[in-house]
């Protein structure tokens, strides 16, 4: 094997140069350092510990946590002519025992192990006895619980750099921000790790995030509108909803296919291949797909549900525009979501401490919905990036928001939770100020209150922009053990006062209003009925007039 990193670049992975940081990683590496790469997905980080493991005498043993990732990257590599093979639990006995036995006779460049194996004595007394070159461990955010993809067996890896303290070691990870950063230093012992950061902005994506209408018709809409035949990812949150989700859009006509933990192997394989293979095709899928998902030409990646972090929306979107061409980063969002996601955090098995840890993260991703500012300059921010100029290109520099004057509606929205003793949800506290009187409102009396009608100037839709606005900016929260109960919190003092007036984004329904609702309804209990002609022939002409306007017949049943 050459020793030269550009020689190796060349001969076995047939690449004309090192890409970024690359080369300084690999020469640290080489020359037995311990580093701590933080590289967006996509920027190159296996080459980091693969040619140092090349050019060093022994094996590098790599940690990976999927199996699937695992294993392409094993073929990949053995298609290069490196000896590389994997240590996992898809492997029968016999297989197990031969990797073994090259791993103890150096006949291996590259050895991968899943973290669950690595520590079990069998492993540990073999790397005792076999040459090591380094150690990697690959998405190393796994050990963290600041990060989005907290795995319990990465914990143990701290155990590698008391056991062997002379192998080096190096951290791979695309998910960087501050406390996840500390965090995996301090796992895995690389306090004097040099650390390599490269820059996190994706130029070519383009951040736009709406308030949730209608969201499959906002989805259509976007679609297309903007991206007819693209290849792209639909996340959902729910496996239900995917496949609901995909079956909507396989009628609408998109090729759309789903992929969640619950289809079998043998179809998620399909489905991921098709995707890879096939043009314009769409997966509409949970968090489940994506990691170590290499297709260059994804144009966009829209969210039907709010990730539950930051780092998962910035993991998520970069999935666009691999290729460098301009991709796009469409989401919507709603109140509803956050209280989902705030469930599923309570109802968790985890400890208070990580739940904590979800709850801030949870609000930063909501604070960065209702942003006024660069959205663009809010994520690196959020990722320790300091940029100075906004980008030009998201949907707040594009079209800045409008804003209002949003101290009274404020003034009155936290009046009345406070009014209604704090135990309701937003929905309930927009009727009484909208002054909507139903029998719930008067059983409870919520009509003699004196908040109730204040607030007739805003509509519905409104109200709950104020409400997820006030939360997001923190003088709310939502109280998920109370059914959603918005609580007032210590800050909102001050706006109760009057000493702070509140800016607010006017939100702009232009697209939902041009993605939905144009549908003619007509409702039959009789076929006979004169109407069902006269509406089939409004709907003929329609139809005619604009191909893309979507139009219901409702028959019901006589009653
Ligand atoms: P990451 O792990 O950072 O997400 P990978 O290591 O999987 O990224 O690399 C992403 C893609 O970039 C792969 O297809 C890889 O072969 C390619 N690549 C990496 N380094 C170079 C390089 N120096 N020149 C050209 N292509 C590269
Ligand atoms: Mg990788």
């Amino acid at each position: 094997m050459p020793k030269d990193p550009v020689q190796v670049l060349r001969s076995v992975f047939g690449y004309e140069r090192f890409r970024g940081q690359q080369r300084a990683v690999i020469d640290h590496l080489t020359a037995g350092g311990d580093a701590l790469v933080l590289m967006p997905t996509g920027g190159g980080k296996s080459l980091c510990y693969q040619i140092p493991a090349l050019i060093r005498p022994g094996t590098g043993v790599v940690v990976s946590p999927l199996i699937a990732l695992m294993q392409d990257q094993v073929e990949t590599l053995l298609q290069l002519g490196v000896r590389a093979a994997f240590l996992n639990s898809t492997l029968p006995y016999d297989t197990q025992r031969q990797v073994e036995q090259s791993f103890l006779d150096g006949q291996l460049d590259l050895l991968y192990v899943a973290p669950e194996r690595l520590l079990t004595d069998r492993v540990q007394a073999l790397i005792g006895r076999a040459e090591v070159s380094l150690f990697a461990i690959d998405e190393a955010h796994c050990v963290s619980q600041w990060g989005h993809d907290f795995r319990a067996d990465y914990w143990q890896l701290s155990l590698l750099h008391e056991r062997f303290p002379g192998i080096p070691r190096i951290g791979l990870t695309a998910t960087a921000d501050e406390r996840t950063r500390n965090e995996i230093v301090e796992r895995l012992g690389l306090q004097d790790a040099k650390v390599f950061c490269s820059g996190f902005d994706r130029p070519n994506i383009r951040y736009r995030i709406s308030p949730k209408q209608d969201a499959r018709r906002q989805l259509v809409h976007f679609l297309r509108s903007e991206h007819p035949g693209d290849a792209g990812i639909v996340y959902c949150l729910s496996r239900k909803k995917v496949e609901s989700t995909a079956e909507w859009l396989r009628a609408e006509g998109f090729s759309a296919l789903p992929y969640h933990a619950g289809l079998s192997t043998d179809e998620r394989q399909k489905n991921q291949r098709r995707f890879l293979m096939e043009e314009g095709v769409i997966v509409v899928a949970t968090i489940a797909f994506g990691m170590g998902i290499d297709k260059p030409n994804v144009r966009f990646v829209a969210h039907l549900d709010l990730p539950k972090s930051l780092e998962a929306y910035y993991q998520e979107t970069g999935r666009a525009g691999r290729d460098g061409l301009p991709a796009n980063a469409w989401m919507v969002y709603g109140l509803q979501d956050v209280i989902t996601l705030r469930q599923m955090v309570e109802a968790s098995e985890a400890d208070e401490l990580h739940k904590r840890v979800e709850r801030y993260k949870l609000d930063s991703m909501l604070g960065f919905c209702e942003l006024t500012g660069c959205r663009r300059q809010a994520l690196l921010r959020y990722f320790g990036e300091i940029s100075d100029k906004p980008c030009g290109n998201c949907d707040n520099c594009l079209n800045p928001p409008d804003t209002w004057d949003g101290t009274d509606a404020a003034r009155k929205a936290l009046s009345c939770v406070y009014r209604t003793g704090q135990r309701f949800g937003a929905h309930h506290i927009i009727d009484v100020l909208r002054g909507k009187s139903n029998e719930r409102i008067q059983r409870l009396g919520h009509d003699r209150l004196s908040t109730f009608g204040i607030g007739q100037e805003l509509d519905e839709k409104q109200w709950l922009s104020v409400f997820r606005q006030i939360i997001a900016q923190g003088y709310l929260t939502v109280d998920w053990e109370a059914h959603g109960a918005l609580r007032l919190t210590e800050d909102c003092r001050p706006v109760l006062r009057g000493e702070v007036s509140l800016s607010l984004r006017k939100d702009s329904y232009k697209e939902a209003a041009s993605a939905g609702r144009r549908h003619i309804e007509a409702r039959f209990s009789n076929p006979d009925d004169d109407r069902l002609w006269q509406a089939l022939r409004a709907l003929r002409r329609n139809l005619a007039e604009q191909q893309d306007v979507p139009a219901y017949v409702i028959f019901q049943d006589a009653v």
